[in-house]
């Protein structure tokens, strides 16, 4: 039976969902967890200025659809086994 890995990402900005997403289509059965304290979705950090401005909408801030919003939970430590 083929092993299936595991995979823990810290952090949902674009490097961390980037990273799940290539996981993904690298590995199909693969379990992938993120933990992230950011309580939206993965958005354009540099859109924030235009935003907060008024001149985009919120919608347009999503680097990723909505769905895939996060928990908002803090990793605080990682304790590593073999
Ligand atoms: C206002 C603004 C404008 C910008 N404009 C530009 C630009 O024009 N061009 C450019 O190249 N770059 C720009 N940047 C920088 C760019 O947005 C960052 O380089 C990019 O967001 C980095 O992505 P990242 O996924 O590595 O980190 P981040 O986007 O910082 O994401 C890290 C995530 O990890 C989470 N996290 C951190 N620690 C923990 C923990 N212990 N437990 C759980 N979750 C955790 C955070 O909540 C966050 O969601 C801008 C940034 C800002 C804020």
């Amino acid at each position: 039976m083929p092993e299936r890995l595991s995979y823990l990402i810290i952090g949902s900005g674009i490097a961390g969902a980037t990273a799940a997403e290539i996981m993904r289509n690298e590995d199909a059965a693969a379990e992938i967890t993120i933990v992230a304290d950011d309580p939206f979705p993965v958005y354009y950090r540099p859109a924030l200025k235009d935003y907060l401005a008024g001149k985009v909408r919120e919608d347009k801030l999503w680097a990723r659809p909505v769905a895939c919003s996060m928990s908002g939970s803090r990793a605080w430590s990682l304790r590593m086994s073999a």
